[in-house]
């Protein structure tokens, strides 16, 4: 058997029988050997030490490389269940997933008459690293399903049992470090000593699969990093986050709170909180004006009918709400489109009145399970700056253009940057290939020609169309998806709306559904994490606070605080009986972009002291000027304080 491995850099190597990719590796350097974590074989990642008896192309996955995170992460979750079960003992540890996910790992565990706490993290960490200096062998094998389950049923593992029982394949694979055993399709590293740096986060609840009617697991979260600097890095990243947790943030600054007794998943909004909605959709109502957009309003809940003509009850009827009334059902929306629709047909159109572009705040309702709610970022919930283009098929490029300049002179003004993710035909989807193909070209060409950085994501579609997400990075690095552009030639057909062509004959518009907040609420969350609370002096609910020294100075303040508000700046008296020192702090705690204080010294001169959120002091500040610079930082949304 002659065999042929195509290496990245072209070149062939030539075995006469299997090879594994760590002996390939060693063949070139010792020194990448040592800092392998796996390989890539016809592009599918692939274990250092399995033969490989077929010609294919491969690459040695680096330790540092990004698509090795998915191996040692992985390793890593397997070297945490060992030492559960060897703490919690392995007759009394039953094992649920432990998957990969974004910058870590998990574990669930079904542990006989034990529960893990915060304070358990440490310990299993210290077995942890037992493990890794151990150095156990990390070795694959498979066995025939009914072999597979026999050997899960003879260590008690049930859930495992339950998933060997819905493989297709005849054969499943496991792999083995030490006296550990695990189900698994893997790849792993060759040993658990090859990577140390890593870190327990925290431990939850979760239901086996997800399902409420389940035993509840408990799940631990880690994460791990090739490199020490990397993991520190995300650590004090975290450590950033928490500070800046909108769901503590938001009622410490009244912007909002949840009632999850009456209205779980449904934030209400204080008048502080409502004061940063209103300026977010005053900024949303004169762009989409400059962008030539229609704002329109459309019912919350409308009949049945209607939502079965548009496809929802078929593929979205689980996350709708409805209500009855006079034997008749309606559903209470979850998207803003057929309303739209019916604007449009509303009055027969023509070529020329081609593109029609139609915009509300659409407030929707969508139901997701208790489990995954999250503040104001997963919600049951929200209003959309929701907008749909009715085209020419002619038109959608420059449309989706229009868009893309749309979102990138919004998000700039947040001082976001942000890339694209292109999703493409799910399987459970509406009209046929060819269409579909039609859609994700035009939106593919959109964003060439606008050269916004993309990936492509197989099959994420949503089932009427192909769409491009954006995601933002904040300040402190995380990204966050928010707006969407979707290409949707389906539900013009099931509607059957057309316009009259040039040549008298009817034609079918495109439709395009786009947000660019994507959800307001989720936005507002989004952004009091971003800004840590302290927004823009644009946004900001309070935008001045008075502090006379004494009550000598009242009334003083209370002249300022009229022709503060005569200007239309948000502005507040406090001239509650405390040190001026203590209402300092409160109102720096408050995050208000400025503090005038006014005392003898003020009130003589006719002027100010201007202090600022982050401590700074301005003695002698005309007040008119202190007005004219003010005014200028809101009206240009800058992200700095003017002084
Ligand atoms: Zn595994
Ligand atoms: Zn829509």
């Amino acid at each position: 058997m002659i065999m042929q491995v195509r290496l990245p850099d072209g070149s062939i190597k030539i075995y006469d029988g299997p090879v594994t990719p760590g002996q390939i590796a060693r063949e070139i350097s010792e020194g990448l050997w040592r800092n392998a974590a796996g390989a890539l074989v016809n592009g599918q990642l692939w274990d250092l030490e399995r033969p490989i008896d077929f010609d294919c192309e491969l690459k040695i996955v680096k330790l540092e490389e990004p698509e090795a995170a998915e191996i040692y992460r992985h390793t890593m979750s397997h070297i945490m269940a060992q030492a559960v079960m060897r703490i919690y003992g392995a007759d009394k540890v039953k094992l649920g997933i432990g998957p990969t996910i974004e910058n870590g790992f998990y574990y669930d565990f079904d542990i006989q008459d034990a529960k893990i706490t915060e304070e358990d993290l440490t310990k299993i960490e210290e077995e942890m690293k037992k493990i890794i200096k151990e150095d156990l062998k990390i070795e694959r094998f498979e066995l025939p399903k009914a072999e597979a389950i026999e050997l899960m049923k003879q260590r008690g593992q049930v859930y495992k049992v339950e998933l060997i029982e819905e493989i297709p394949d005849e054969k499943v694979s496991f792999y083995k470090q030490g006296e550990f055993i695990d189900l698994c399709r893997g790849p792993h590293l060759p040993s658990t000593g090859k990577v140390k740096h890593f870190k327990l986060l925290s431990v939850s609840g979760a239901y086996w699969r997800g399902n409420e009617k389940n035993p509840m697991l408990q799940r631990i979260y880690g994460t791990a990093f090739a490199k020490k600097e990397d993991l520190e890095n995300y650590l004090k990243m975290l450590e950033e986050a928490k500070k800046r947790d909108h769901r503590k943030l938001g009622p410490q600054l009244d912007l909002f709170f949840i009632n999850t007794d009456v209205a779980a998943g449904m934030p209400i909004f204080l008048p502080y909180g409502m004061t940063v909605l209103l300026e977010l959709m005053n900024l949303s109502r004169k762009l989409h004006k400059k962008y030539g957009y229609k704002e329109v309003g459309t019912p919350l809940i409308m009949h049945e009918k209607l939502w079965r003509q548009s496809g929802h009850w078929d593929h979205y009827k689980n996350n709708m709400y409805f209500t009855e009334k006079e034997e008749v059902t309606y559903a209470v929306k979850p998207m803003n489109c057929p309303g739209h629709i019916l604007i449009y047909k509303n009055k027969p159109v023509s070529y020329k009145d081609l593109p029609i572009r139609l915009f509300e705040f659409g407030r929707v309702h969508r139901y997701e399970r208790g489990g995954v709610l999250h503040g104001l970022l997963r919600v049951r919930t929200f209003t959309q700056d929701d907008a749909h283009i009715f085209c020419r098929e002619d038109q959608v490029v420059a449309e989706v253009t229009n868009v893309v300049k749309f979102i990138d002179e919004l998000y700039s003004i947040f001082g976001f940057t942000y890339r694209a993710t292109l999703s493409t035909m799910p399987e459970d989807h509406m009209g046929d290939e060819a269409t579909w193909e039609k859609a994700t070209q035009a939106l593919r060409n959109a964003l060439e020609e606008t050269k916004v950085p993309y990936v492509v994501a197989e099959g994420e579609g949503a089932f009427y169309g192909p769409k491009i997400d954006f995601h933002v990075k904040d300040v402190i690095g995380r990204e966050w998806q928010c707006a969407t552009i979707q290409v949707d030639f389906q539900m013009p057909e099931r509607f059957d709306i057309t316009y009259k062509d040039a040549d008298g004959t009817e034609k079918r518009p495109v439709m395009i559904h786009r947000a660019l907040y994507g959800s307001l609420e989720r936005f507002f969350g989004i952004l009091i994490e971003h800004y840590a609370g302290a927004f823009p002096t644009w946004l900001a609910p309070v935008q001045v606070v008075i502090l006379p020294v004494s009550e000598k100075y009242v009334d003083y303040a209370k002249e300022l605080l009229e022709k503060f508000d005569k200007n239309g700046i948000r502005v507040e008296l406090d001239d509650r009986n405390e040190t001026l020192g203590y209402r300092i702090r409160e109102n720096q705690m408050r995050k208000v972009p400025y503090m005038i204080i006014v005392g003898e010294k003020e009130k003589e001169a006719g002027k100010i002291s201007v202090r600022t959120r982050d401590g700074r002091d301005i003695h002698d500040v005309e007040v008119e000027e202190f007005i004219t610079k003010i005014t200028r930082e809101i009206n240009s949304k800058s992200m700095s304080l003017s002084y």
